[in-house]
């Protein structure tokens, strides 16, 4: 009875609806796009949801965020997901994982497909490498003002994520472009029939999709393969964890890059070549405040806060 509406539809069927429940997706970033595709998804009847958000809920996603309310506040995301996840469908289970995904827990994407529904380029090249070496299906959504992306990247298909957005420059943390509700929401309805196609067997498509909300404008836009693609060649950085994300400040020429190091040594052996305040939490020295987790640099350029990283914490 559930599902009547969708198995009557000669797109689903009865067999159709069966594979829906016999499969896992796991969506990476449940934010507007996250929230509605993982709501359609449950709504339609997938069987497993994996649910990864490293953030939580703050009073500003209501305005798009369609799985939170505001008793969700200070919950993280991924848990806030999967409980109203199981009040819309029991039937579905809900896995929550409320991390930041990197090459060392980048396992968890083990599923049928992945959705992308983050904010960032450095996940995406990470899910785009664990994809191709791994050959799954992702599908990469963006949304910024009343603009949207996405596109499908399939195993049988000739070009990567790689392929068309290879220069991954410091991505500005500032929210000062905004966002209109309907774009994500938008978006969300082309990637969760995408997945119904390739969750099903049928055929999707292959084209990157560019909508704009306000303009009404929709085009398809057909992508070429990059003969020159490392990722195509075999090379996963990311996944091999030889990049780190950085992430740029507005206006401030400030860079935070993540890292993984000995916090306490290298306190000591900082502290033993030059002049360190001690904060608690971090330490300063010279341009750079240092985290157990991650370093915030002031530099003029993101090659110049990767180079001081790299001469005072290593990599
Ligand atoms: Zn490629």
């Amino acid at each position: 009875m559930r599902y009547s509406r969708q198995t009557i539809l000669k797109e689903i069927g009865e067999e159709n609806q069966k594979k829906l429940l016999a499969s896992k997706v796991v969506i990476v970033g449940l934010g507007a796009t996250g929230s509605s595709s993982a709501e359609m998804l449950c709504r339609a009847g997938v069987g497993t949801l994996i649910l990864i958000d490293r953030d939580v809920v703050e009073l500003s996603n209501l305005q798009r965020q369609s799985l939170f309310s505001e008793e969700d506040i200070g919950k993280p995301k991924a848990v806030a997901a999967r409980d109203a996840i199981h009040s819309i469908n029991s039937e579905t289970k809900a896995d929550a994982y409320p991390i930041d995904l990197d090459h060392e827990n980048v396992s968890i994407l083990e599923a049928d497909l992945i959705l992308d529904c983050t904010d960032n380029l450095f996940t995406r090249f990470l899910i785009n490498d664990y994809c191709k070496r791994n050959k799954k299906p992702w599908i990469y959504s963006a949304v910024v003002g009343t603009k949207g992306m996405t596109m499908n990247f399939l195993p049988s298909n000739k070009v990567c994520f790689n392929c068309i957005f290879k220069m991954v420059e410091g991505l500005d943390t500032c929210s000062t472009m905004g966002i209109l509700n309907t774009a994500p929401s938008a978006i969300s309805s082309f990637q969760a029939t995408e997945a119904i196609k390739i969750l099903t067997g049928q055929k999707p498509s292959k084209d990157l999709i560019h909508i704009d909300l306000w303009k009404q404008t929709f085009e398809k836009i057909k992508v070429k393969a990059d003969k020159k693609c490392t990722v195509c060649k075999g090379s996963y950085e990311y996944l091999d964890g030889k990049k780190q994300e950085i992430i740029k400040f507005c206006g401030s020429g400030t860079y935070q890059i993540k890292g993984k190091f000995d916090y306490e040594e290298l306190k000591r052996k900082l502290s033993k070549v030059g002049k360190i305040q001690d904060a608690g939490v971090c330490f300063r020295f010279s341009a750079m405040t240092i985290f157990p987790d991650r370093v915030i640099i002031k530099a003029q350029t993101e090659e110049e806060a990767r180079t001081m990283y790299s001469q005072v914490v290593g990599n």
